[in-house]
């Protein structure tokens, strides 16, 4: 292990699990969470630059493996990404990533990177950055509902970024409210463990919804939400998978990553393919309007996309030069003379 130099170009800096762990302790969890999010913020207001394309998606009966490209004309990256709700019932994570970044100019790949933690700790950015520009003025309260393995993160980058103070958890299984519970304490939050998600979501100004299930779920009803909420919706990102009652997107001005992919996977593909959403990256470039009155339900239909996982790519290769938080693959053949490739396998047989 060494600092990345020049010399170093056809060795792949790669951060293992272990070394992106050691990354959020050294540069801090909340920290890392508002870099995380400045970095998004930063690529959602060049978005024009990015080549975009839904997410391709292999599904089957039990979850999907997909992959998540995009450019900026000078790094490529992509993600390779699992969601699996069976999973956990036998022990396995329902989503798991490894991502990598590209040099556009060489084709050569510059970073390589465990991406289940990171993955978390981007949507949770990208989450905390939404809220920032849509979530009522002076929310404090969120409801945080699914207690699974995202659900520390969305209530630390809420603290970190939107200020929240309470975080208000249901989970239809009270072992992962406990889980989540024992988790935050001590982080600052006051964490109250609620019996259903009406008790959850008494008093909450954000209502974030985390939940896993591979089927039209219903975790809020209409008669649920009242006006003026922000709704961060987590979980509904796949054909067939979603999380809240269709009068409620009625009732909400829907905002968006990609549309092209959030009609295929997020609640809104339960309406019309023409129904009106806003562009966050227009949110948050000014050409289009956040949050306009204290009645409006706000809903962030989120699913995941491409961009925010660049940004994570780009940070994490910002942040590990000069360390030594990463090894160094032999992933590239390298001869010495690029032409004789064949020469260098008989090299290798003496
Ligand atoms: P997880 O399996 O670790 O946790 C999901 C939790 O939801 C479980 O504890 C489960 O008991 C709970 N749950 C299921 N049905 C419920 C219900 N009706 N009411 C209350 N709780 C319920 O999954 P995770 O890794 O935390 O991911 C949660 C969801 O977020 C998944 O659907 C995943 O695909 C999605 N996700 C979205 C993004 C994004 O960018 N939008 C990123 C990562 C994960």
């Amino acid at each position: 292990m060494t600092n990345l130099t020049p010399s170093d170009k056809a060795l792949v800096p790669f951060v293992s699990v272990d070394n992106m762990m050691k990354l959020i302790h050294h540069v801090g969890l909340e920290e890392m969470l508002s870099q995380l999010a400045n970095y998004i913020e930063a690529d959602f207001k060049r978005w024009e630059l990015f080549d975009k394309t839904p997410r391709v998606a292999s599904h089957s009966d039990v979850g999907v493996i997909e992959l998540m490209p995009t450019s900026d004309g000078e790094a490529y990256g992509f993600k390779y990404v699992n969601g699996h709700p069976k999973n956990t019932s036998e022990g396995l994570q329902t989503v798991t990533a490894f991502g990598l970044l590209a040099d556009v100019y060489t084709g050569y790949p510059v970073l390589l990177t465990e991406m289940t933690i990171l993955t978390a700790m981007r949507t949770a950015a990208t989450s905390g950055l939404v809220a920032k520009y849509l979530a009522p003025k002076g929310a404090d309260t969120m409801a945080m509902i699914g207690n699974g393995a995202q659900s520390e993160f969305q209530s630390m980058a809420m603290k970190a970024i939107c200020g929240l103070k309470t975080v208000r958890l249901y989970d239809i299984d009270s072992k992962a409210t406990e889980k989540a519970a024992r988790n935050l304490a001590g982080s600052g939050l006051n964490v109250v463990a609620c019996a259903s998600a009406e008790e959850a979501m008494e008093g909450a100004q954000i209502i974030t919804t985390c939940t896993a299930d591979k089927q039209y779920a219903t975790i809020l009803t209409d008669n649920m939400v009242g006006s003026g909420v922000h709704i961060n919706a987590i979980g509904g990102d796949c054909p067939g998978k979603t999380e809240l009652a269709a009068d409620i997107l009625h009732r909400s001005d829907i905002f968006v990553e990609y549309p092209e992919q959030t009609r295929i996977e997020g609640e809104i593909q339960q309406l019309d393919p023409d129904h009106p959403v806003i562009e966050l990256w227009q949110v948050m470039s000014g050409t289009a309007k956040g949050r306009t009155s204290d009645k409006q339900i706000t809903l962030f239909d989120s699913v995941g996309f491409a961009i925010e996982d660049f940004s994570a790519l780009r940070y994490v290769r910002d942040k590990i030069a000069g360390t030594d938080l990463f090894f160094e693959l032999d992933l590239l053949a390298d001869p010495d003379d690029p032409r004789d490739l064949f020469g260098m396998l008989g090299r290798a047989a003496g």
